[in-house]
């Protein structure tokens, strides 16, 4: 490997290697030469999905006996950083909102809730989306107020939740939901399915991540079977916090593929663009901001790898997820902000790439968990 190569993977082993080359040609084939077309016309190839699903974009790092195709937490997070690196960020969230979606059905749901949710996702014939957000409180999970009240053999439900990834796409829903009295015991997960009555969605466009979307979901006397509780009545929090950990470890994978994408444009059309009579990247100024750009990615990269081989240990080092997180937003913010820099004028122009990645490179600094609050939850664990 070339010394200037930003590939360091220790952790990475040669079956996470051969995926990841297998990865990258599917992406080059089936995805960059569309990307900025789907982007701009805020479209999806429903035909992508099922091709992804071939090669294993959908089971990576999910048990095969429910469909997946084996691995770890090393191959799931591959697919979100080499699809944030070389797709756009719309795209690789329509094929990977079910990442989020599914871990508490694979804890803990019933296997007849396994079986008729796990396959057909895995085979890219459905979609899975997480609900827990409300246009009350994002942040303030703990306090959500969609409720489900048990009424017979069924729950009914009354509420809304928004900033939905997939939301109107998606054919299977976890939704976190107050089954008990206030606070975290009052909270349960349950799977809603498109198309029960009462339950409907409605799109939100967002600046960035144009090609998939974000919907705002409202339940009227929604009823869902009591069968489609996730796991125990009462034990939802508890979940939701395990799988805010997964989710964040992806998201600062998602934003290290962003930064890389940031940081190797720049690269390039320093050494390209003459001003002055000699090359960008002639100046001292230039090249201190890539170096810059690349100091922080090498760190987000080598805490992130630490982070997630903690996780595949069986640990769950909490404030170091989200302290990883947040330096991984701060890198991505800082990367787009100077790719668009060192661009001039066309950093600005639809369809450069560094244009779409700074549009997107707010959005996780507060989905998956807001820096400030990351921030007070890493404080209260390290005891501060
Ligand atoms: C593109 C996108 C996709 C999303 N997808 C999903 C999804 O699929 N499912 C889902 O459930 N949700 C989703 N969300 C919602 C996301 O998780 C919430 O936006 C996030 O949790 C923050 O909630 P909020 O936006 O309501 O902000 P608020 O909770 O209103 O917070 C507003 C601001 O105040 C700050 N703040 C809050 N509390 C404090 C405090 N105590 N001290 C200091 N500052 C504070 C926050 O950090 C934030 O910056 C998505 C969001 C985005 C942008």
């Amino acid at each position: 490997m070339p010394a200037q190569e930003i590939e360091y993977r220790p952790f990475h082993t040669d079956r996470h290697t051969a995926f990841r080359c297998q990865l990258q040609a599917f992406i080059a084939r089936e995805i960059a030469p569309y990307v900025d077309a789907w982007e701009s016309e805020r479209v999806f190839p429903a035909s992508l999905r099922r091709k992804a699903a071939e090669v294993g974009v959908l089971g990576a790092g999910f048990p095969e006996e429910w469909g997946g195709i084996g691995g770890d937490i090393f191959d799931k997070l591959i697919v979100k950083e080499d699809l944030a690196r070389f797709g756009a960020g719309g795209v690789r969230l329509g094929l990977t909102t079910h990442c989020i979606a599914l871990p508490p059905i694979i804890a803990v749901g019933s296997d007849a809730l396994r079986q008729r949710v796990l396959p057909p996702v895995f085979r890219g014939d459905a979609i899975a989306a997480l609900a827990i957000t409300e246009p009350d409180g994002g942040s303030d999970v703990a306090n959500l107020t969609t409720t489900a009240e048990r009424s017979g053999d069924s729950f009914v439900l009354n509420g809304e939740k928004t900033f939905i990834s997939s939301g109107c796409s998606a054919d299977f829903y976890t939704v976190a939901v107050r089954t008990g009295a206030a606070g975290v015991d009052g909270i349960s997960l349950l799977l809603v399915e498109k198309g029960t009555s009462g339950f409907t969605q409605e799109r939100q466009d967002l600046m960035g991540w144009r090609s998939w979307d974000n919907a705002t979901l409202r339940f009227r006397d929604c009823r869902v079977p009591a069968e489609n509780l996730i796991g125990a009545e009462g034990k939802g929090f508890r979940l939701l916090m395990q799988n805010f950990n997964e989710e964040r470890l992806g998201n600062a994978a998602i934003m290290l593929g962003a930064a890389k994408a940031c940081w190797e444009d720049a690269r390039q059309y320093a050494g390209e663009r003459v001003v002055f009579g000699r090359p960008l990247a002639a100046n001292q100024t230039i090249r201190h901001k890539l170096v810059e750009m690349r100091s922080l990615i090498q760190a987000v990269q080598a805490s992130l790898d630490v982070a997630a081989l903690r996780f595949q240990q069986g640990e769950t080092p909490i404030a170091e997820i989200a302290m990883t997180k947040n330096l991984a937003a701060r890198t991505y913010e800082f990367c787009a902000a100077e790719a668009v820099q060192i661009h001039g004028a066309r950093g600005l122009v639809t369809g450069e790439r560094v244009e779409r990645l700074f549009r997107e490179s707010k959005i996780l600094s507060i989905g998956g968990g807001a820096t400030e609050v990351l921030n007070d939850l890493a404080a209260r664990q390290l005891g501060l």
